[in-house]
């Protein structure tokens, strides 16, 4: 499928008429081009956002809440579509994209459709001084959302609702890797009756097209999800002109497992946790550790479950791993598994390349489990973000509490015990913006989402996202 940009709600060429290949992860294949958009292509999402700022940041909280929501129905009317294009364009299973990705898309126009009806600012009286003061809480103008390629839509649009509903334009650019989703969204929002040149989507590299946003002087804030090395770019070019920042980065969660936890249920879910979406989750939990009491009996159930898996042509209902979203990352994976074995880690199952029948240049990978000698190794440090995590023992809640924190992220914590006490001083002192007890990703959209350390700056999520997306002004008025 070929790709446009969505610009001023017409769905246009790039200026320079540059154009990328987009590759399909099941079989390697070339399936697609996408515009290489320049500098001038955001100057034109820009002129067409800032043209109807006026008017869309007027328009009733009522009218906006109707457009984000029937973008919503839209969404949910269209979701075997969106679903096989997500799949086909990503190599995530298409029973993820059903249940998951795209749900989750028209969840996030749904929620901030219904979120802004409710979003009140606050009021003080000044008593003894006759006054009053109430807060406005002010459309930025034209922001720019940038996306990553592991939840295309999912993240995509968790950006655009807020922005929009808030009364903002948009300038937004998805990942180059997973453009198809994105640009078929332009479609629904031009039915929804979103006005020309609210949401405007631009297509392209992220060292070019990405860095026209981000150096833009008039796009005023910033909400990016991807890499940290991305992100550590963006806050310096960003700096100097004081724009807002919201960065979600990358992480390296841990999952804690205590021996007195519900087994079956810390079993079955730590697979999921573990290889959903090929681990390429940035809240996946990829340093396991276990409680030395349980840690032979985990390992070895923990295993047999992991290796029957079906790895398989992500089209297929009973694929439960697909394909890697690229070669490079792919190759990426690799290496860090032969990183694995040179610093001494045991490879319990999987790291090797999987040829699927039929789809042989597809980028399937075993789901590998690393057993580590110590958690200081660099594949128990860095992200990999791909089907592979490593597992190691712990003795005490102080050693591991310490293991879990000694690295450079803090996204999120998965935590499995069923002692109180325990669960209260762990969680308020891991290091990081989410942590869940007896469960995995279990998203509530009302609850602030993001990480500390090297995992980002800043919440999206709920109110937090609205807040991002205005700026706050008191006005106090003696009477
Ligand atoms: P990248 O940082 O490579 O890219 C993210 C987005 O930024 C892409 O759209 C990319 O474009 C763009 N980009 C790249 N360079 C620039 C630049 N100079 N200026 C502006 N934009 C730029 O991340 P990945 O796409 O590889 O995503 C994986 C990462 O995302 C992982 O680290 C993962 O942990 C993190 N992530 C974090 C989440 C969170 O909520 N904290 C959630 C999901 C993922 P292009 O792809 O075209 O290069």
């Amino acid at each position: 499928m070929n790709v446009q940009n969505y610009i001023n709600g017409k769905f246009s060429p790039p200026v320079n008429d540059a154009w990328i290949d987009n590759y399909c992860p099941a079989n390697g294949k070339i399936y697609g081009q996408i515009p290489n958009s320049s500098k001038d292509d955001i100057e034109n999402a820009y002129i067409a956002a800032k043209s109807v700022f006026p008017l869309w940041s007027q328009t009733t909280i009522d009218e906006r809440s109707k457009i984000l929501i029937k973008i919503s129905e839209l969404l949910d009317a269209n979701l075997q579509r969106f679903a096989e294009a997500e799949s086909k364009d990503n190599g995530k299973p298409i029973s993820l994209a059903k249940t998951v990705d795209i749900p989750r898309a028209a969840s996030n126009f749904r929620f901030f459709g219904n979120a802004i009806t409710q979003f009140a600012s606050e009021s003080h009286e000044s008593v003894g001084h006759d006054a009053i003061n109430y807060t406005l809480r002010q459309p930025i103008g034209i922001v720019g959302c940038i996306s990553p390629w592991n939840l295309p839509l999912y993240l995509f649009t968790w950006k655009i609702a807020p922005a929009i509903a808030a009364g903002n334009c948009v300038v937004a650019k998805p990942s180059e890797i997973t453009p198809v989703t994105a640009y078929l969204l332009g479609e629904i929002c031009t039915e929804a009756g979103l006005p020309k040149g609210v949401l405007n989507i631009v297509h392209g590299l992220g060292n070019t097209t990405g860095q026209a946003i981000i150096e833009h002087p008039d796009i005023k804030a910033i909400s990016f999800t991807g890499g940290t090395a991305t992100g550590a770019h963006i806050a310096k070019v960003a700096a100097p002109m004081f724009k807002k920042l919201s960065l979600e980065l990358g992480g390296k969660n841990p999952n804690i497992i205590f021996a007195d936890c519900d087994y079956d249920d810390m079993l079955e879910t730590t697979v999921r946790s573990s290889f959903a979406n090929q681990g390429q989750i940035c809240l996946c939990g990829s340093r396991i550790f276990v409680e030395a009491a349980i840690y032979e009996k985990f390992k070895t159930d923990f295993v047999e479950k992991v290796k029957k898996l079906k790895i398989g042509h992500p089209s297929k209902e009973d694929t439960n791993i697909g394909a890697l979203v690229s070669k490079p990352h792919l190759e990426k994976v690799l290496q860090y598994i032969n990183m694995a074995k040179k610093e001494n880690g045991t490879i319990l199952c999987g790291g090797n390349k999987v040829i699927v029948t039929d789809y042989e240049d597809g980028y399937y990978l075993e789901p590998t489990v690393i057993e580590v000698a110590t958690d200081e190794c660099r594949v128990n440090q860095e992200e990999i973000f791909g089907p592979v995590v490593t597992i190691m023992p712990f003795n005490t809640e102080d050693n591991v509490l310490q293991m879990a924190n000694k690295v450079k992220y803090g996204l999120s914590a998965t935590l499995w015990t069923n002692n109180l006490k325990r669960t209260m001083r762990m969680s308020h002192q891991l290091q990081a913006g989410i942590v869940w007890v007896n469960t995995w990703m279990l998203r509530d959209l009302r609850t602030p989402f993001g990480g500390v350390k090297a995992s980002g700056v800043g919440r999206e999520g709920g109110f937090e996202a609205l807040r991002f997306f205005t700026e706050a002004k008191n006005v106090c008025i003696k009477y």
